[in-house]
């Protein structure tokens, strides 16, 4: 049996006394695309923080292949991480968020090499020269030496996701990574999305754009109220829903 890339068995988390996530089970394999849609408030956030060191959950277990998130193999037994152990597993997971959270006074490169030289120690010169193919597979190796100020919402969050993959991440989150961008600078994100799909890459999205969970989906999840409301093909889910939740979001949304 293949190991999954991604294993949620029963993650409860809650603020103090509001239960958040009410115990979320599910799968993704590698290589798979799979959105996550589900109204505002459903939890969908708080579980890719939860996968990303960004939370703690209260209960359950997080896996990435064959690391338990929080947790390190000792021999036989598993040892809670500390703070400052928590990096390298936080870099197997790349994360791009609604506001691309760039930092406003570094450049383009500087923005994608600063994980890789600060992080990972890898030397300047190898992780400049990564640095600028990450820049070029997301269409902006002539705006290197641009400030986030200078680009397009568009063109910050396609810093941002090479700036995720500078860490070689085994598996990327995408938390509405369109929601800020004005209509037409929407495509631009979501083809450099589908091309890193379609170079194998493992990913998690949510998303409230549709035509990209149908066409580049491999599954979609439905979340409500902090459960795993269905899961299935895109088409399946889409079109044929057979959840009453799924059927009211949808009947809103598309
Ligand atoms: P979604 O991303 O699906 O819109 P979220 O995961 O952002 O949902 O939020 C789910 C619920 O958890 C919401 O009711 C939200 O107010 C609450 N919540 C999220 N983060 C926190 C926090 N840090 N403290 C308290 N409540 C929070
Ligand atoms: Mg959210």
């Amino acid at each position: 049996m293949i190991e999954p890339m991604l294993r949620a068995r029963n993650v409860h988390k809650s603020f103090g006394h509001i239960e958040v996530l009410k115990g979320i089970t599910l799968e993704v394999q590698t290589g798979q695309v799979a959105c996550l849609l589900g109204p505002s408030g459903s939890g969908k956030s708080t579980f890719l923080r939860c996968i990303n060191h960004l939370e703690k959950i209260n209960d359950g277990e997080l896996w990435v292949k064959s690391e338990r998130i929080g947790y390190r193999r000792s021999g036989n037994s598993l040892h809670e991480l500390k703070e400052n152990e928590t990096a390298r597993q936080r870099a197997a997971v790349g994360m791009v968020f609604q506001q691309f959270n760039l930092f406003p006074h570094r450049t383009a490169l500087e923005n994608v090499v600063e994980g890789p030289i600060i992080v990972q120690k890898v030397p300047k010169s190898k992780a400049m020269r990564e640095g600028m193919e990450l820049l070029d597979r997301v269409g902006l190796a002539d705006k290197y030496k641009h400030y986030p100020a200078q680009l397009s919402g568009g063109q910050q969050q396609r810093v941002a996701i090479a700036r995720a993959l500078a860490l070689k991440p085994q598996l990327m989150l995408f938390d509405e990574p369109t929601s800020a961008l004005d209509p037409e600078l929407v495509g631009e994100v979501l083809d450099v999305m589908t091309s890193l799909a379609a170079s194998g890459m493992t990913m998690v999205v949510v998303t409230h754009e549709m035509g990209f969970a149908k066409e580049v989906g491999d599954v979609v999840h439905f979340m409500a109220d902090g459960q795993l409301v269905e899961s299935g093909s895109p088409t399946q889910v889409l079109e044929n829903p057979r959840e009453a939740r799924t059927q009211a979001f949808l009947s809103k949304v598309l």
